[in-house]
């Protein structure tokens, strides 16, 4: 056995440095092209799926690179995750999302909602729901326009610590929502010990709607989240089969491609300007 793991090593070895090279190298980047304000929040709009009106964007992380393609929030955030770079990244995301809290406000839109993504290692740092209630005090920005997404990988690294900083949260009028509830490794116990708005049903689910195991998996978590007194969004609508599925389950809110992608804030305003002369 020995002699099999030595070989394992030799035989992973330039794989995993060149990896590991190119890891580093992305995180100088990353590192350099955020101080150098390069990166960008885009918004995708949440529908009320009763009137069809916007009641809310989630903020998206975007990282355009100089050629106009932009790299993926999903490789990119696990390495300013592992790298730490995500806590001031993160701090910066809600930043921006007070500001155009403020922008909505001067327009009229006093009621939007923004979403914001946070990541474990933000969660975890000293004094989190202080941090969010100076820079919502900074920016004169009521705490229930802002919503937290957090994934149910927080919830499981420390349940008593967790509890503590929701009810924090809690306690200034912040809205917090499960993301990607149900993709996770998690036990259900923590819905009922936490102070919960909604949860967020992954896209993974509601692609699969169109097969009757999908639907049960759906059905089941629509369910669960009304008798809890939670609401529900369904992220990733693509077709109005989707959309007609889940306003037939009284689903409240959604958000896809059906009714928007993620877009530049500039675009944003255009929209909700066009929508309200509608
Ligand atoms: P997420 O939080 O699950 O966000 C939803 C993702 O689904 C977004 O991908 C969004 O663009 C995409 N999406 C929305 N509607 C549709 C649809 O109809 N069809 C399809 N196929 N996709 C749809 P995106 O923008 O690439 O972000 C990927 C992930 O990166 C996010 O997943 C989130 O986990 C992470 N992320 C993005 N921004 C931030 C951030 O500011 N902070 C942190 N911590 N994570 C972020
Ligand atoms: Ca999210
Ligand atoms: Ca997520
Ligand atoms: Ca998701």
């Amino acid at each position: 056995a020995k002699k099999n793991s030595f070989e394992r090593f030799n035989y992973y070895r330039p794989y995993m440095e060149e990896e590991t090279q190119h890891r580093l190298h992305m995180v100088r980047r990353l590192r350099a092209d955020f101080a150098a304000r390069k990166l960008e929040v885009w918004y995708q709009p949440q529908v009320d799926l009763s009137n069809g009106c916007i009641i809310g964007v989630e903020s998206l992380l975007r990282w355009p690179q100089d050629d106009g393609s932009f790299i993926s929030p999903a490789e990119f955030i696990p390495l300013a995750e592992y790298s730490g770079l995500i806590v001031d990244i993160g701090a910066w995301v809600i930043e921006e999302a007070c500001q155009q809290i403020r922008r909505f406000d001067e327009r009229g839109y006093g009621d939007i909602r923004i979403a914001v993504n946070v990541s474990v290692p933000q969660f975890r740092m000293r004094d989190f729901p202080e941090l969010i209630e100076q820079q919502l005090k900074q920016h004169q920005v009521n705490p229930d326009r802002l919503e937290l997404e957090i994934t149910e990988s927080i919830v499981m690294e420390d349940p008593d610590f967790v509890a503590d900083i929701l009810y924090r949260l809690k306690r200034q009028g912040i809205h917090v929502a499960i993301d990607d509830f149900g993709v996770g490794f998690s036990s259900l116990s923590y819905l009922q010990k936490l102070p919960l708005d909604r949860l967020k049903i992954d896209k993974t689910f509601v692609h699969h709607s169109d097969e009757e195991s999908g639907r049960i998996i759906i059905e089941t978590i629509v369910d669960m989240a009304h008798r809890l007194g939670l609401g529900v969004v369904a992220e990733g609508i693509e077709d109005e089969q989707q959309l007609n599925y889940f306003k037939q389950l009284n689903c409240a809110e959604a958000q896809g491609y059906y009714f928007a992608r993620p877009m530049p804030a500039d675009k944003l305003a255009k929209m909700l300007a066009s929508e309200e002369s509608d």
